[in-house]
């Protein structure tokens, strides 16, 4: 056995999903070749991969032809993979060991989303992976009463750090946690947008493969908070196959494209009902809603979901549901979150390392390139790009040098998705921080500062 013919004959495997051979995929971990037994594992990135075992077959086959070729023995095992723009400098340190966050939405409330999140994530978490649920339905948080978390409140928390609740196996944390069965609160606005903020960098999530994120229905402010604040892998549409439901969750698909957050695909949710004892599908909600939005906007159609008493009842006494159609739904769900994270690399111009230094009067930005730029906090407030220091339309600098004290200080950053930073100042002026500074801003910011000190030398 030659361990180039057997990598060229494995190279001939390819995995269609993602359109590359399981050689350039890294998929063939661990080779061992015996005297008479070749060993090895076919890692997939994510559990649930509908062609785990199509793939292991043909790798079997491919290497019948091998010259000398013994025993096979291949183990099926997988590692999920982080999503790359995870990795910048700016995710919140609480998210340092997630690997994808997806995003659960529909157009309109009532349609099944928060049972469908369950349900997936349930799918996903039987099958070995780590997962949690963050529930920011601020118009009516479910999951807790889906898990049977209902009568739990959230305590103290320890310097800031807030701990999810086990349940089912996954980590939860919800906004339904703030409330209580006599006082429930509906959040609204810059509230609900901060506390979206305190989940995601204050809750201690650890090792997580999968963090879903059950939105509240319709396009708003969360959506657009969540967006900025974390890359996302992707946002799943949940319809029901009614036309209107279909109209709505239009404007979802929209949205999500408008802050280009990849769409993994759509669920239609009630769709038919079989009475028991019959074999007749009564379509009480209509027929083909997310099919036809699926092909309009050439998305993936995940699956259906009938309608079913026992779903329902699951869902009203926080039992776990396992059910092979839901299964299949989750398995297309990892197919498409991992076609995002293998075609994505880390936007060029996030840098690798960000620092302060000088008591945050100089900001070191470590480049992926590994050029290093010190800029001055003073130069970074100059160049502000906020409605108080540019003029939005004619684009004209409003702010001037001796507006800004000379040593004023960064106190502090947060990301803006994964493409920028917003900084925090300590100097009074209006403004001060509220400009999204985009890496190409900052890697322009720093080279010319470089090309104005060789100037000065
Ligand atoms: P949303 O999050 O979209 O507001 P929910 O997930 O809270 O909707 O679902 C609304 C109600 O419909 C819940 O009582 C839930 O148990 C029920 N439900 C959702 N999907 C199904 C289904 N496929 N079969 C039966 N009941 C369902």
């Amino acid at each position: 056995m030659d361990a180039k013919e057997i990598t060229d004959a494995l190279a001939t495997v390819k995995d269609s999903y993602f359109n590359k051979d399981i050689i350039t995929l890294g998929y063939v971990k661990g080779m061992t070749i015996g005297s008479d037994t070749l060993r090895f594992s076919l890692r997939l990135p994510a559990p649930l991969m509908p062609n785990h075992d199509e793939l292991a077959q043909k790798c079997q086959e491919a290497l019948k032809d091998v010259a000398d070729i013994g025993k096979v023995e291949i183990k099926k095992d997988w590692q999920v993979q982080r999503l790359p723009s995870l990795n910048a400098p700016n995710t919140p340190n609480s998210l340092k060991g997630v690997k994808n966050i997806i995003a659960i939405a529909s157009g309109k409330g009532g349609v099944g989303k928060s049972t469908v999140t369950v349900c997936i994530a349930e799918a996903f978490a039987n099958a070995g992976a780590k997962v949690g649920i963050l529930d920011i339905d601020v118009y009516g948080p479910s999951i807790p009463n889906m898990v049977g978390l209902g009568d739990h409140q959230l305590g103290g928390s320890q310097q800031g750090v807030l701990e999810p609740v086990e349940a089912h196996g996954m980590k939860i944390m919800s906004m339904g946690f703030l409330a209580n069965k006599d006082t429930p609160v509906v959040w609204r606005g810059p509230i609900a947008s901060q506390l979206v903020q305190q989940f995601l960098g204050g809750v201690d999530w650890g090792e997580l493969d999968y963090l879903f994120v059950d939105m509240p229905p319709g396009t708003g402010d969360i959506q657009l908070t969540l967006s900025q604040a974390v890359p996302l892998t992707g946002a799943v549409i949940v319809t029901t196959p009614q036309e209107v439901a279909h109209t709505i969750a239009e404007k979802g698909l929209r949205m999500f494209q408008q802050v280009k957050i990849p769409i993994l695909g759509i669920i239609e949710n009630m769709a038919g009902f079989t009475p028991p004892g019959s074999d007749e599908i009564y379509h009480i909600f209509g027929e083909g809603g997310g099919s036809s939005a699926a092909e309009e906007f050439d998305l993936p159609l995940l699956g259906k979901i009938s309608i079913k008493q026992e779903l329902r009842e699951a869902m009203d006494t926080g039992k776990f549901v396992d059910d092979d159609n839901i299964k299949a739904i989750a398995s297309l769900i990892a197919v498409e979150a991992m076609a995002v994270v293998t075609n994505e690399e880390l936007s060029p111009f996030a840098p690798q390392e960000m620092n302060l230094a000088n008591n945050g009067q100089t900001l070191i930005i470590k480049w992926q390139d590994n050029v290093e730029h010190v800029i001055s906090a003073f130069n970074v407030r100059y160049m502000c790009p906020c409605a108080h220091c540019v003029d939005e339309i004619t684009g004209v600098k409003l702010i001037k040098e001796e507006d800004i004290p000379a040593n004023v200080r960064i106190i502090e950053s947060a990301p803006v998705g994964r493409y920028g930073v917003r900084f925090s100042f300590d100097d009074p002026s209006p403004g001060a921080g509220a400009g999204i500074f985009t890496f190409s801003l900052l890697r322009k910011m720093g080279e010319e500062a470089v090309e104005k000190a060789s100037f000065d030398v």
